[in-house]
């Protein structure tokens, strides 16, 4: 006999294998900036305190581990390990819950600046003007953070400010701060120092330049959190001489970091440093910040 026709064949099924997505690698843990207590000092702890390193703080870890629990007839499992407890679990920061609406951040406009699709025209325009002022520059990555209200939709880290004036790493601004720390540099700290010590500038040694972080001791972000600021620690000659900002330098390098100090407000809008107040004694912050009427702000 013939094999019976007519019986349905199972259709082969593709082998589609349950699709099992690669179990995707956990992002880095968020730094947890939605719930770190924002820096704040009590008024009066403001003498000398150093700034505390944010970037580096370590996180609490999110669960502490529970042992394993021991059987309570514990008796031949002795293959077993026993799970130890933690020796000492690690105690989360305090959280400041009863100040939590004290401490929100003030709103900015300037937290929902989200790049376009496209690059506005003052934005290729301002790097054109880099261009021609010979800063080395590399594109970098919108930043945001609407926990915090950090926002720079588009960054730039400078390698250089124009005329052979390094400065670095990592230094990330908005392309007007960028800019314009790359005319101070050219217009008046390169001629400054030259007239000083008789040596070219040879680089610039940053504090910090973009950081998603309130302002010490306000409620206000700082204009750091949307790259419009530049705190500047040091500046370095042809010689190999440092000129470090401080609140005792000596004569001749005082006479230097007034002048420049002097000569930033105005290129700047805001200008502090050592006697402002105790988070600038070791640096001067520069910045953009927009003000009514184009006012500064210089102490
Ligand atoms: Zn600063």
């Amino acid at each position: 006999m013939p094999p019976v026709a007519g019986v349905p064949v199972p259709e082969k099924r593709p082998a589609n294998a349950p699709a099992a997505e690669e179990p995707k690698a956990q992002p880095p843990a968020s730094n947890g900036a939605s719930d770190r207590p924002v820096e704040e000092k009590p008024r009066g702890e403001e003498q000398a305190q150093p700034e505390p390193p944010v970037e580096s703080e370590p996180e609490p870890p999110a669960v502490a581990p529970t042992p394993t629990p021991r059987p309570d007839d514990a008796g031949p499992r002795t293959t077993e390990p026993v799970a130890q407890p933690p020796p000492a679990a690690p105690v989360p920061p305090e959280k400041p819950d009863d100040a939590r609406d004290e401490k929100k951040m003030l709103p900015d406009p300037r937290s929902a600046d989200l790049p376009a699709d496209k690059m506005p025209a003052e934005e290729i325009a301002c790097r054109e003007r880099l261009k021609a002022l010979g800063v080395e520059f590399e594109e970098h990555k919108p930043e945001s953070d609407p926990a915090i209200g950090c926002a720079i939709p588009y960054p730039v880290v400078l390698k250089t400010l124009g005329g052979s004036v390094a400065i670095g790493p990592g230094t990330e601004l908005n392309c007007a701060m960028a800019e314009a720390a790359a005319r101070f540099m050219v217009d008046i700290v390169r001629p400054a120092a030259k007239s000083a010590f008789g040596a070219e500038l040879k680089s610039v040694s940053q504090a910090s330049a973009f950081v998603c972080r309130p302002r010490h001791g306000t409620r206000k972000l700082s204009e750091h959190a949307f790259g419009n600021a530049l705190d500047i620690a040091s500046f370095t000659l042809s010689d190999g001489k440092t000129v470090e900002v401080g609140p005792a330098p000596p004569e001749k390098e005082a006479k230097f970091l007034d002048e420049v100090r002097k000569a930033a407000c105005g290129p700047f809008k805001t200008v502090l440093g050592p006697g402002s107040d105790a988070d600038h004694t070791r640096h001067f912050h520069l910045d953009l910040e927009p003000r009514r009427h184009g006012g500064t702000f210089c102490q």
